[in-house]
């Protein structure tokens, strides 16, 4: 077979991300990190332990768990054969491989279990703002625990993240409950017989959802149907008792901890595996992209995949919307951002190897230390001129004169202040006056 011919146009052409899968860039990634970092301390403060999955699994596992009749199963998964023949997908969410990695290692035997994730996850859907083809999750799961006291705990968790970004006062809480499956089922009945009743008014998606799966339809984001789903019956009003006491201890829980909540009844989410209670926090500040952590009950899962009966409730949120809603209201501390303390420049060829000796000295001395060391040759101006613009407090030079002498000159690159010469055995000891601008 021949290749087909690739035209000289194409072949120089510049290759460019793939569209809705974003680079993160060094003047970004610092405010990732702050957002990480709260994230990995508040989890370790509620005794959740990290797990991480692959980002690849086969494409059963989604279909089966997340439900063929959704967004996600029908026109957002990026599937494909492998060498193998086999059908894997990019998995796009993180509680189907949670489920099916902690039952593969026997973590839900006889135990619970609360785990929190975080990473990349792939929808193929019209990338917008707040909306891209690859965004990243960070999720709880908790596994063995029915109670309403589990619901109010991974609800509190994801509170007290707002509250240490400072969001509290700019996301709302809906809460709904799913009830039972089989309160569901035969609230299903009831949601069928109304749209069948307006079916003029369904559009495409729901028509064809009708009867595969009516729930589904709730969750139309199509605003034309939004005065036909205002008007549904709800599932509130046919909860079982069970599923009612659950979700008036959760609500009680809430209330005693100060947690403002909205009961939102057509709120069901886009996934079938969900029971019992569902809730979502969302913002106005983003336009239609308002969902910022979203989850629920998902008590039917493990059995479903093949394990145990087991209780789990969860919730994933959306990195990239909470960047984007710290942006926009401006909460990022002044100081996310990594500027460095010190830029050591060797003033000449012969300074440049003990000037290496004397970073990783320091480096040593000072594990706070951000010191970078000038590489890469070049002139005496030159080397000043990029110690000034690495954006240091002190260049430290070391020259001919100072290594005779076994000092350091060091040089107050944003503070009027007279240059001073220091041992170099005393640096390290010196540098965080130096650096808070102390006098020596
Ligand atoms: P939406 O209704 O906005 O499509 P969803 O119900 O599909 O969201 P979930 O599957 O519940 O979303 O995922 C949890 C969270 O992950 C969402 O609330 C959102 O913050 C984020 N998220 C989901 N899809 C995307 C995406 N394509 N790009 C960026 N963030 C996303
Ligand atoms: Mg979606």
């Amino acid at each position: 077979m021949s290749k087909p011919p690739v035209s000289k146009n194409e072949s120089t052409k510049k290759i460019q991300a793939i569209r809705g899968m974003n680079d993160l860039l060094p003047d970004q990634s610092a405010r990732w990190q702050y957002f990480e970092g709260i994230v990995q301390s508040l989890m370790r403060r509620y005794g959740y332990a990290e797990i991480r999955t692959p980002i690849v699994e086969q494409t059963a596992l989604f279909a089966r768990s997340i439900g063929e009749v959704t967004d996600i199963v029908e026109k957002e998964m990026y599937t494909f054969e492998d060498r193998n023949g086999d059908s894997l997908t990019l998995r796009p969410e993180g509680t189907a491989s949670c489920v099916r990695a902690a039952m593969e290692h026997g973590l839900l035997h006889n135990q619970t279990q609360r785990l929190w994730y975080q990473g990349p996850m792939f929808r193929h859907e019209r990338p917008q703002k707040g909306r891209y083809r690859q965004f990243h999750q960070v999720g709880v799961e908790a596994f063995g625990l029915d109670g309403p006291d589990i619901d109010a705990e991974v609800i509190l968790l994801s509170a007290r993240l707002w509250q240490e970004l400072g969001l509290t006062d700019h996301v709302t809480l809906e809460l709904n409950s799913l009830g039972s499956n089989e309160a569901r089922a035969a609230y299903r009945d009831t949601l069928v017989a109304y749209f069948e009743a307006h079916h003029e008014a369904l559009d495409e998606d729901s028509r064809r959802r009708l009867h595969s799966n009516p729930l589904r339809i709730l969750d139309s984001k199509n605003p034309e149907m939004a005065p036909l789903l205002a008007d549904a019956p709800r599932l509130m009003d046919h909860l079982d008792d069970e599923s009612r006491v659950h979700f008036e201890a959760l609500t009680a829980r809430l209330e005693a901890a100060g947690i403002d909540y909205v009961i939102n009844p057509r709120l069901v989410r886009g996934l079938d595996y969900y029971c019992r209670t569902v809730f979502e926090w969302t913002t106005t500040a983003l336009g239609s992209q308002g969902t910022v952590c979203a989850g629920g009950r998902y008590d039917g899962l493990v059995e479903q995949l093949g394990g145990k009966p087991t209780p789990a409730v969860g919730f994933a949120m959306g990195i990239e919307r909470l960047i984007l809603l710290l942006e926009t209201l401006e909460l990022f501390p002044a100081a996310t951002g990594e500027a460095l303390d010190a830029y050591l420049v060797p003033l000449d060829e012969g300074a440049e190897a003990p000037a290496m000796l004397l970073a990783e000295r320091l480096r040593g001395a000072s594990p706070a230390l951000r010191l970078q060391l000038h590489c890469g040759g070049g002139g005496f101006k030159s080397r000043l001129k990029k110690a000034d613009r690495s954006g240091a407090r002190l260049a430290l030079l070391l020259g001919e004169d100072e290594l005779a002498q076994g000092v350091v000159t060091v040089k107050f690159l944003r503070e009027a202040r007279d240059q001073q010469r220091l041992p170099q055995d005393a640096l390290a000891e010196a540098l965080p006056a130096l650096l808070t601008g102390e006098p020596t």
